[in-house]
């Protein structure tokens, strides 16, 4: 069932439904006293031994939703994968593998029963209300009240089948309804057959035109055909009457691509390096056996065009393929480009498309007419036959994490999915996680490398500017150095872009007064409010709570308010006084709510309308403008600074993802990082560059503290509104922990409160458990949620992740 609940349930099947039930389809289930759309996931002949109900006692379930199963095996099998290994809910992990708004509505309907049909046989007055009713009855299975409407007022039928229902002649119950996403149909008009010579002589000239709109065969809906020939709709009508035309229905596909038109593919010839890896990838795809090749390329090195001919190869050999993204902001460049090349063979998935082109594009995966789907982290799970490649782009990314139940990780569900289809799977990056390129030293994956860009351009040149200097220079801090400032300049001066970036939207981070020292804190969660001036409103960045910005202190009253730290929306303030004849454009998630708005800022920035971009970690990610010169990261410091063991990582991705922005024309790029750290490994081999010796520092850190890759991870985290119980809920579970652990093959640390300790209003305390043993991490975790569940603590409150991304 599609709750919370961490079990299957077993319903016996009516009658009618035994033959045609398969696994893999909806069925109405009863639940409370209410119908719930299940799913079938498997048939028994008899009841199991390991049930312990009795067959009474099992109860009947409704009717089947689906004539042919929504879910393929496939998908049964990959959900259930992912719901045991996340120790997720089934039911949930099978819903979100389905397009949304697919399941029928329930309704009230009103059906006869036995007395009923015995009273009718007694009731002679055919003006009887009671009998006008029954007989609707007899005649249609069940109805609604708006049904009957037309039998008498309303009052009066809801008094009288009230008492009809209470001397037991009808029953009320539910019923399926229509659900509101379905196949869109529209009317159409074409030729039924051709005209006799007789026919012809008889026609007007409005219904010459129409026919000869028709001759060739062409099917058009009764309004287009109207406006094209210049007829009134009845011309279409009487000539449907004398059989010449004839009506019929035809499917509308809604189309998720914003622009029709399709861009010619272009056909490079493939580099030696593209060459040689590709033939390994082909290799494998023949095969048909699943492999695994990590394909490590620095940005702009071709690795789409080694994706693209993957594909097509995959398609060739009569297989599908499946490219997962990373962002929803990512989709329309790659997805036009795969659309170049493979046409409406392409099925796009993500989170903002409409619920009716969503059901379309599951629809034509499902048919088999779409054989290449593109989407971010949910789209592995379309319904793809015969899968032959995966290909999940920027492999390294956090936004493959699903940061709610189900909780999954799209990328390594991407690699199980492919191991149980016996396909190939190409995982992509510039900056592999740690996991990958482990995986790829001791074999489990094929290392691919390329190292070097297309056509020779040098990566761009990176230096670091030391912020300690420049605060000794000044005497108070600043926020951008002097180097910037006139790398900035001399960009502009020859008519080059620039990008600078910060990871912190808003306009500062919080508000202090300078009088009392009071600042300004979320009600709900455990941080401060960032100040946003365009809205001029204080905003919290984890509940969205919002609440006017203060002209004095709400706590002394004072008006001596001052705002710390620099937001996004400051830098874009600062450098628009700074350099007034620049344009300059911002990028974050407060600017880019609006898809078009994003769009047309790229766009606009591409087209060189803008000649500089301020923004968040969104310009880092994969957009390609060969007039940037200048990539200036103001600050990367707080993301250093962040508790959480993946931070010095994160940092070394983000700083060579943007760097990989600049220079990609034919004119060098520069790189400039103002830091106040200017050793840290992380940002040393970043300016270098150099992958290889981050992974050999980071992956001794990891080793040493016993983090992932070496260990596996589970976060447990335990939250709710009341603190105390919170606390001792924590204290409770590390004691059911340590009962479960009592062969010590696991580390378990905590309770502690998390470092966001309040969140959306709830307390919230964590417990890391750290084992080599991945399945032992498992046992002792589920054996303290069960004696937890069985004592009856509401288990709501403790949510188990695997492999966090982030301890935060
Ligand atoms: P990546 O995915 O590694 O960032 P892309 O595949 O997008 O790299 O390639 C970078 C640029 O080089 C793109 O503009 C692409 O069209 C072009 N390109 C890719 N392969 C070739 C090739 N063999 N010859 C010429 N241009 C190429
Ligand atoms: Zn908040």
């Amino acid at each position: 069932m599609p709750v919370h609940v961490f079990q299957t349930f077993t319903y016996k099947l009516p009658e009618n439904v035994r033959e045609a039930a398969q696994p893999g389809m909806r069925i109405l289930i009863p639940l409370g006293r209410s119908l719930i759309a299940g799913y079938v996931v498997g048939l028994h002949n008899e009841l199991p031994a390991d049930l312990d109900v009795t067959e009474v006692e099992i109860k009947e379930a409704s009717s089947l939703i689906d004539e042919v199963p929504v879910c393929t095996p496939e998908i049964l099998q990959i959900t259930k994968w992912v719901a045991d290994y996340y120790a997720s809910p089934w039911g949930e992990v099978i819903k979100s593998a389905l397009p949304p708004g697919t399941n029928p509505a329930i309704r009230e309907a009103i059906r006869i029963t036995d007395s009923g049909h015995a009273k009718l046989e007694t009731i002679e007055e055919d003006s009887s209300l009671e009998k006008q009713i029954l007989l609707e009855l007899i005649h249609r299975n069940t109805l609604s009240k708006d049904d009957l409407s037309h039998v008498a007022p309303t009052h009066q039928l809801i008094r009288t089948l009230r008492e009809m229902e209470n001397r037991g002649w009808i029953t009320w119950e539910k019923v399926q309804g229509h659900a509101p996403v379905k196949t869109k149909l529209r009317r159409v008009v074409g030729l039924r057959q051709p005209l006799t010579d007789i026919e012809s002589e008889r026609l007007t000239e409005g219904q010459r035109r129409v026919l000869d709109l028709m001759h060739d065969g062409s099917q058009l809906s009764v309004q287009e055909l109207a406006k094209t020939a210049s007829v009134n709709v009845s011309t279409i009508n009487s000539l449907a009457k004398r059989g010449i035309l004839e009506f019929a229905t035809e499917h509308v596909r809604r189309d998720p691509f914003s622009s029709p038109v399709r861009d010619e593919p272009e056909h490079y010839k493939l580099t030696d390096a593209q060459t040689s890896l590709l033939e390994e990838i082909e290799a494998s795809l023949t095969k048909q056996e699943y492999s695994a090749f990590l394909l490590h390329g620095v940005t702009g090195s071709g690795k789409t065009e080694v994706y693209i001919r993957a594909i097509q190869r995959t398609l060739a050999l009569g297989r599908s393929a499946m490219m997962l993204v990373p962002e929803i902001a990512l989709t329309p460049v790659f997805s036009q480009r795969l659309r170049a090349h493979f046409g409406d063979q392409v099925a796009i998935f993500h989170s903002s498309l409409q619920r009716g082109e969503r059901f379309d594009e599951w629809t034509r995966v499902k048919n088999g007419e779409a054989r290449v789907v593109i989407g971010t982290r949910s789209a592995v799970f379309a319904p793809v036959r015969n899968l032959g490649l995966v290909v999940v782009d920027e492999e390294h990314e956090s936004s493959y994490r699903q940061q709610d139940s189900p909780y999954y990780n799209g990328r390594d569900t991407a690699i199980v999915r492919a191991q149980k289809e016996s396909a190939t799977v190409i995982l992509g990056s510039a900056t592999p996680s740690l996991e990958s390129f482990q995986n790829a030293r001791t074999g489990k994956y094929q290392h691919l490398a390329l190292p070097e860009r297309i056509g020779g351009r040098p990566m761009a040149e990176a230096s670091i500017v030391d912020m300690r200097k420049v605060f000794a220079r000044h005497g108070k801090p600043q926020v951008f150095s002097d180097e910037l400032l006139e790398a900035i300049r001399t960009t502009h001066d020859r008519k080059e872009q620039s990008i600078v970036l910060l990871n912190r939207r808003g306009y500062s981070s919080f508000v202090l007064c300078r009088s009392c020292g009071e600042t300004i804190q979320c009600p709900n969660c455990d941080v401060t409010l960032t100040y946003h001036r365009t809205e001029r409103v204080m905003l919290c960045h984890y509940c969205n709570h919002r609440q006017p910005a203060p002209s004095a202190c709400l706590a002394c009253g004072k008006k001596f308010i001052y705002y710390v730290g620099e937001g996004t929306e400051k830098l874009e303030e600062l450098l628009k006084e700074l350099f007034p004849s620049l344009r300059i454009a911002r990028i974050d998630r407060d600017t880019s709510s609006r898809r078009r708005q994003f769009e047309k800022t790229l766009t606009d920035f591409s087209q060189g309308r803008i000649d500089m971009l301020v923004g968040t970690q969104m310009l880092a990610k994969g957009h390609d403008f060969p007039n940037v010169t200048l990539v200036g990261v103001v600050s990367v410091d707080a993301g250093l600074a962040l508790p959480d063991f993946r931070s010095a990582e994160r940092t070394f991705q983000l700083i060579t993802q943007v760097a990989g922005r600049a220079g990609r024309g034919d004119r060098p790029g520069r790189v400039l990082i103002q830091t106040y750290h200017p050793y840290h490994y992380a940002l040393r081999h970043a300016c270098a560059q150099d992958y290889e010796q981050f992974f050999n520092e980071e992956i001794v850190y990891r080793q040493n503290h016993s983090y992932p890759p070496f260990v596996a991870l589970a976060n447990l985290l335990i939250h709710g509104n009341d603190l105390g119980r919170v606390r001792s809920d924590a204290l409770e579970f590390r004691r059911e922990l340590d009962k479960a652990n009592s062969e010590r093959l696991c580390r378990i640390l905590g309770p502690a409160p998390a470092p966001l300790a309040r969140l959306k209003g709830e307390h919230r305390f964590q417990i890391l458990i750290k084992s080599h043993s991945r399945r032992q991490v498992r046992t002792v975790a589920d054996a303290a949620l069960k004696s937890i569940g069985d004592r009856g603590l509401n288990l709501r409150s403790f949510n188990l992740e695997i492999d966090p991304l982030s301890i935060m």
